[in-house]
């Protein structure tokens, strides 16, 4: 997964290209820009039409980035294939439909690269917002959680991350962490993998 990538956003998507297939429902619980929806919707999409991204956000600012950077970058057939909702992720699972076995719940926590730095993830509303994903992902799917250890907060939010990802049953979850330990302040990868 690391051969030449540098940034750890990079080493995530490795790792979701290597479960995403093509004509799977997947969440981008926190769109920002939509660098992230991009390269989902790029993993899921097929000829045949099948394929769902459902993202969100709390800011309708990201919300508007996130699609003008679709539109930008994808054809029409593929925009289709995307829902956006400015709302709380830890709310998923109302936008998410119940019948859609979900295989990969992506959260990119921290605050907006060119927005207000003020609105930013919290540990409160992560913490439900991953016991709401390791409700709705599938069997053989992936719950991929990027934190920013860099700011302010950083570091609380990764000790909610990290004990939620050991209070999983061993028998039904690998949970494990990527850390760049030569660049001890870049962003931590936690996956979490539903067996
Ligand atoms: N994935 C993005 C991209 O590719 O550009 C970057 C995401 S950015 C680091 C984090 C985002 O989380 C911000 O846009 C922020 O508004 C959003 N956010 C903060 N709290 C949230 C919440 N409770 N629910 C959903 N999104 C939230």
């Amino acid at each position: 997964f690391v051969a030449g990538k540098r940034k750890a956003t990079e080493v995530a998507h490795a790792v979701w290209r290597s479960i995403v297939q093509r004509g799977d429902t997947v969440v981008d619980a926190t769109c920002g820009n939509g660098n992230d929806t991009f390269a989902l919707l790029k993993m899921v999409s097929d000829d045949t039409g099948r394929g769902r991204v459902y993202g969100m956000d709390i800011q309708d600012s990201a919300i508007d980035s996130t699609a003008s950077f679709l539109k930008m970058a994808v054809d029409s057939r593929e925009m289709e294939l995307v829902e956006l909702f400015a709302m709380c992720h830890s709310r998923m699972e109302d936008i998410v439909p119940k019948d859609s076995p979900v295989r990969l719940v992506a959260f990119n926590l921290g605050y907006l690269p060119g927005g207000d730095k003020t609105i930013i993830t919290v540990p409160e509303t992560t913490e439900l917002a991953l016991q709401a994903a390791s409700r709705i992902v599938s069997s053989g799917g992936l719950i991929s959680v990027l934190v920013y250890i860099g700011h302010l907060g950083g570091r609380d939010e990764l000790d909610i991350v990290e004990s939620f990802a050991s209070s999983l049953p061993a028998d039904a979850w690998v949970s494990c962490k990527f850390e760049m330990i030569n660049r001890p302040v870049a962003p931590v990868l936690v996956l979490l993998h539903k067996k």
